[in-house]
């Protein structure tokens, strides 16, 4: 337990209730443009955009990283009240104890033991369920305080969306988002900023090298596949399509989402899109944006990368990249 006391008695007590929280987990590997997805399905009304919850207990709780909001995490008032719901307050929850915990649990090596059935996993199912539970904890504080009708979080980390699945609490619905990996494999190269750092640690974003990233690309985009297998609910999204039609494609994620009767979002064009300042705890510095920002296909990568990655990465994720349609060549 990490937590004082043991408000999980008090969630034992509604398990029966059939209005399970509505989560929508976006899954896949980072900069494949999730933030700018993320921004235009959260109006706060019928979404709410958590961000990258997955980072919340290092990058929040431990460093006081920056809400999206612009506040400090620990002064950020939607924050703190969910903090007291889910908790009685973030101080009763062990930040480092959720490291270790994520370490044990939240990792792509361990997908087969995380849906592996209760009886065959051991210890492993202790650990697995008590980080599942301050999951739910916080989904369901989040739901309450936003008053939306569903959560939206962009960790896209494929175990922690394997955790969720088998949770009683929750319906999960499962965002599959994709971009050409020869695009994200540029994207790793490129030295980004943090705005929300606040002390001289993690002032930048990681950096990897294209065939590092294309293994990434490839595990993670197969983890996901994986879910299917499970089970779950998932909708796959080429972030090329997205930028080719947000409205249309927001419409059909809302109706994935099964909120279907909700209104158009507001503030969303075919070229623009007006971003809702959103209490999002972690994620790309996107995220800070103000204002109306411009939807356009970002192919930097066609010129940045050079060749000879370009042609490893296609080799190195050619069976998905052609699955996903995406054409093998790159070049005239
Ligand atoms: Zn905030």
């Amino acid at each position: 337990m990490t937590v004082a006391g043991d408000p999980r008695a008090a969630l034992q007590h509604d398990v029966d209730n059939p209005l399970r929280i509505r989560v929508l987990a976006l899954a896949g590997l980072g900069r494949s443009g999730t933030t700018l997805v993320e921004c235009a399905l959260a109006d706060g009304v019928t979404m709410a955009a958590l961000g990258e919850v997955v980072h919340l207990w290092e990058r929040g709780l431990v460093r006081d990283e920056l809400c999206g909001c612009g506040m400090p995490f620990g002064r950020c008032p939607f924050w703190q009240e969910v903090g007291s719901l889910a908790f009685g307050g973030w101080d009763r929850v062990d930040a480092r104890r959720m490291a270790v915990l994520k370490a044990r649990v939240d990792r792509v090596a361990n997908i087969p033991r995380i849906g592996a059935p209760p009886a065959a996993a051991g210890s492993f199912r202790h650990d697995l369920e008590d980080y599942r539970w301050h999951y739910e904890r916080i989904y369901e504080a989040a739901t309450t305080v936003s008053g939306a009708h569903l959560v939206v979080d962009s960790s896209k980390q494929p175990s922690l969306v394997h955790a969720l699945l088998s949770s009683q609490r929750l319906d999960v619905r499962v965002l599959h988002c994709v971009r050409d990996s020869r695009a994200v494999a540029y994207a790793w190269t490129k030295r980004v900023r943090r705005p929300e750092a606040r002390d001289a640690d993690g002032q930048f974003m990681t950096r990897y090298t294209p065939a590092k990233t294309a293994r990434h690309w490839s595990i993670h985009n197969s983890a996901v596949e994986a879910l299917r297998l499970r089970g779950a609910a998932v909708a796959r999204l080429r972030y090329e399509d997205f930028i080719a039609d947000p409205v249309g494609r927001v419409a059909w994620i809302q109706r994935f989402a099964g909120i279907d009767g909700a209104p158009p979002r507001v503030g969303l064009t075919r070229h623009t899109l007006e971003v809702t300042p959103q209490h999002s705890c972690s994620g790309n510095p996107l995220r800070f944006a103000r204002g109306t920002i411009a939807l356009r296909p970002d192919e930097d990568w066609r010129t940045g990368l050079p060749a000879a990655d370009a042609r490893m990465v296609t080799a190195l994720t050619a069976p998905l990249l052609a699955h996903y349609g995406y054409p093998l060549r790159t070049a005239p």
